[in-house]
This record gives C-alpha cells, sequence and structure tokens, in this order.
C-alpha cells in the first residue's frame, strides 16, 4: 500500500484558525496588533516567494506585516542600524532577517542583532541555545513544523523511535535533531561528510523516521527507505520548472507508510509556525512590559 500523503496545507489550515483566534483575543486585550517587520537587503529572486507566503498568512491572521527594504550596497553597519531600530520600536513584536543576504554581509553574525524577544525565527544563539535545555518559547520555524508533522499521525510515539536527519544546517537539522533528542528519540545527524564517504544509504535505512532537508534533488532514492518509515522531505529544488524534494517521491511513496509531498508539505508549516511565534513573542514582550511596570512603582 502506497503511504499515505501529509497534507501540510491542511495541517496549517487547521493551526492558522487557533493562531487567528489569539490573535484576534490579544488585539482586544491589549489593544493593539501584533506586527511583523521582515528585513530585506537587495532583491533576490529566492526569497520572494517566502515573503509573498509571510504577508499572505499575516493579513490572513489580522498581524500587520511590513518590508523594511535596504539597498543591495547596504553595508553590514547599515542593516544592523536597522534591526536596532526594529529592537527599540515597541509596535514592532517581531523581526525577520531574510536569507540570503548578499555577499559582503557576514550573514552568520546577523541573527545576534536580533533582539532575542523578537527574534521570531528563533536563530539567535540565546534561543537556539534555550532548545539544548527544552525551554525554548519560540523554535525555528521548519524544525518545529517537522514535528508538529510527526505529531499529527495518529498513534505515533516517538519515545524510542530511531530517527535519521540528513543536514545540518543552523535553521534544519542542527535545531531538529535537538527537538527529537528533547523527545528521546534516538537520533543521527548525516551530513556532506556523510554522503561523500558513501554512507548515506546505510544511515538512511535504518531510519523509522526519516528527515530530509539538504536542497538536492533526488538525493534520497526510493529504495533506500525502510519499509513503513515516516518520511519529511524539506527539500525545495526547480527540477525543469517544477519544485521537488530532496527524496525520489514516487519510489520512496511505495515503501514509507506517510511521506510529505513538496510542494504542499512542509512550506505550508513552516510559515504557520512563524505566525505561532510571533504571537508567542507578543506575548513575552507583554508580560516583560508588566514586570517593567511593576518594578517601576
Ligand atoms: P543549507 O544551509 O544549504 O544546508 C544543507 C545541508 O545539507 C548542509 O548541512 C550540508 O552539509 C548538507 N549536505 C549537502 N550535501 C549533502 C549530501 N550529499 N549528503 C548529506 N548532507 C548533505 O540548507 P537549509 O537552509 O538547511 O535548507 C535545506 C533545504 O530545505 C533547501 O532545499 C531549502 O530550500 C529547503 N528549506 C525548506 C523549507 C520549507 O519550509 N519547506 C525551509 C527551509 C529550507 P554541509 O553544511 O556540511 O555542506
Amino acid at each position: 500500500m502506497p503511504a499515505k500523503l501529509i497534507d501540510g496545507k491542511a495541517l496549517a489550515a487547521t493551526i492558522k484558525e487557533d493562531i487567528k483566534k489569539e490573535v484576534e483575543g490579544l488585539k482586544s486585550k491589549h489593544k493593539m496588533t501584533p506586527k511583523l517587520v521582515s528585513v530585506q537587503v537587495g532583491e533576490n529572486p529566492s526569497s520572494e516567494v517566502y515573503l509573498k507566503s509571510q504577508r499572505k498568512n499575516a493579513e490572513d491572521l489580522g498581524i500587520d506585516y511590513h518590508i523594511e527594504k535596504l539597498a543591495e550596497e547596504a553595508s553590514q553597519d547599515d542593516l544592523v542600524r536597522a534591526i536596532d531600530k526594529l529592537n527599540k520600536d515597541k509596535g514592532v513584536n517581531g523581526i525577520i532577517v531574510q536569507m540570503p543576504l548578499p555577499s559582503h554581509i557576514d550573514a552568520k553574525s546577523v541573527p545576534r542583532y536580533i533582539l532575542p524577544a523578537k527574534d521570531v525565527e528563533a536563530v539567535h544563539p540565546q534561543n537556539m541555545g534555550e532548545i539544548v535545555f527544552g525551554n525554548a518559547k519560540v523554535l525555528p520555524c521548519t524544525a518545529v513544523a517537522c514535528m508538529e508533522i510527526l505529531d499529527s499521525i495518529e498513534g505515533l510515539k516517538l519515545y524510542g523511535k530511531e530517527a535519521v536527519v540528513v543536514g545540518h544546517s543552523e535553521i534544519v537539522g542542527k535545531p531538529l535533531a535537538l527537538l527529537l533528542l528533547n523527545r528521546f528519540v534516538t537520533t543521527t545527524v548525516c551530513h556532506i561528510a556523510t554522503g561523500e564517504r558513501g554512507d548515506l544509504p546505510e544511515f538512511v535505512k535504518k531510519a523509522e523516521i526519516l528527515i530530509v532537508a539538504v536542497g538536492k534533488a533526488g538525493l534520497v532514492k526510493g529504495e533506500w527507505i525502510k519499509q513503513g518509515a515516516i518520511v519529511i522531505d524539506v527539500g525545495i529544488n526547480r527540477v525543469e520548472g517544477k519544485l521537488v524534494g530532496d527524496v525520489e517521491f514516487e519510489k520512496a511513496q511505495e515503501r514509507a507508510s506517510y511521506i510529505t509531498p513538496v510542494p504542499g508539505g512542509v512550506g505550508p508549516l513552516t510559515v504557520a509556525m512563524l505566525m505561532r511565534n510571533l504571537v508567542e513573542a507578543f506575548k513575552i514582550q507583554k508580560s516583560e512590559d508588566r514586570r517593567q511596570k511593576k518594578s517601576d512603582l
């Protein structure tokens, strides 16, 4: 029997219903609309889809959304100043710095300039660090989207399961491995060196849960998939004008029990998680304001 398709769009729609209600409640309680600002340096076609989706989701949920555009030639200092202005603006609750950045900017250093309480992508080292302790209030959007997908599978008990994560980027693979470990999933992380040694098939074959986040179409062959595995394909690749993931979909579907499609799998949930983080950030800031007012009395 072919694997069941995990419908990321439907799952995201259900989660967004809850977020929408929460946003309405927060608006009437605080007489303020949560606001998300995305900072974009120069134009990059690969960011456009994500920006469009951010705007659409924010609009659907009654969240204010603004894109702060800086010129392609903007320096690192210009970017840091723009972030700092947003950090200090009480009307802004969430800040995203849109990747990729032009090559003259040290992209790896940028997350640490975002105020942790407004870091809705959970890329600041402080928010990343909280994941290690299982205390994080905001979580990296794609990593937590994968967890949300796993939690949507009826009857699935994560405790003790064997997972393989392919890809160890700061935004997906590494935080996801920690989230899985926090749920007592036995987790193996594969990366470029695993691929170069030719060991990837051996690891993938053992995975009861396989999550692939690399960005190489067809990297994971269908015949490597363990019978009955759950396959989450994070990769997005354009092949002959079509979007595909990193896993050979049709062949993998014959062996897996559940599989996410590309598009329509992880993507819609990632944006939903971003909006959920914004609501969380808004609540954190409001409780911080209350604490501050009390200590001023
Ligand atoms: P990234 O920063 O480029 O990371 C890719 C990872 O894959 C790196 O850890 C890299 O290792 C590893 N890798 C490269 N070749 C490999 C191989 N042959 N075998 C095993 N590992 C290999 O990318 P990312 O930002 O994590 O994104 C990964 C993919 O997910 C992309 O296609 C991206 O578009 C997609 N994505 C989708 C969503 C969504 O919402 N659906 C969100 C984010 C990203 P090294 O660093 O050691 O080279």
